[in-house]
């Protein structure tokens, strides 16, 4: 399998970074690992085809973790698409993607043929099983209203987690539990704040993630002035990762 590093910034494009998406594909399938709101130009970047895709699993109701769905729809729907995409995400999802569709394109729903697109929202901590890959999904600390997740896909007979946007909470041990790779979060250096995780954090409770690579994501202007002295690798935009 191949993970290409599409976006790991945080919300505000520090350092010019995108938004959180990760792009994995294997022989079968695409999928997307968020989509925040700068997916579609980073994926154009990387020259990955959008409407190869065939999933999209959403960790939280953040923008820059799902509001790059209404530029991605506008854009699959431009070609003859006839797959099905399926988005997995938190309760209400189909709701609130078709609702920030509405508001940012008015009217354009009536011209696209959205049964082309299938939502569903995961259960919490147990797996939902697709055709192609197995998905638990474990509430964490962030946001309330956004639903914050954190993400592990069972694929192929690897395991990839992410967590998602959270602040230090004992799930990530079980998140990371024999993971491939785990993908966590680090977006301040050694401040701490509510819904976040930092990096002196994460070097504390390191050798409670029973995973086999960790990589750090989403990482603030704080953390990324620390960056230099990281020990722990840090995904970059555009990085490529053989799983
Ligand atoms: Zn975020």
């Amino acid at each position: 399998m191949k993970l290409t590093i599409i976006g790991a910034g945080d919300a505000f494009g520090s350092e010019g970074n995108m938004n959180t998406c990760f792009h994995l594909e294997n022989e079968d399938i695409r999928i997307l690992l968020d989509c925040g709101v700068t997916s579609l130009v980073g994926l154009k970047k990387n020259q990955l085809e959008p409407a190869h895709l065939d999933f999209i699993l959403i960790s939280h109701l953040h923008g820059d973790h799902f509001g790059g769905l209404p530029f991605l729809l506008l854009d699959l729907f431009r070609g003859n698409r006839t797959k099905t995409l399926t988005i997995i995400g938190p309760k209400g999802i189909e709701k609130k993607t078709l609702a920030l569709l509405e508001l940012l394109y008015p009217g354009v729903q009536t011209d696209l043929d959205l049964r082309l697109i299938l939502f569903k929202e995961y259960p919490t901590n147990q797996l939902l099983e697709t055709d192609y890959f197995k998905l638990q999904a474990f509430p964490v600390i962030h946001s309330a209203p956004s639903l914050p997740h954190g993400l592990k896909l069972f694929i192929d007979d690897k395991i990839i987690a992410f967590s998602g946007d959270t602040e230090w909470t004992d799930t990530l041990i079980d998140l990371s539990k024999a993971a491939d790779l785990f993908i966590c979060e680090c977006n301040f250096y050694e401040k701490e704040s509510k819904g976040h995780l930092n990096y002196k954090t994460i070097i504390r409770k390191q050798e409670e993630f029973k995973c086999k690579h960790l990589l750090l994501s989403h990482l603030g202007e704080d953390a990324l002035a620390h960056q230099d002295h990281f020990k722990i690798p840090i995904a970059k935009d555009g990085m490529e990762i053989s799983i």
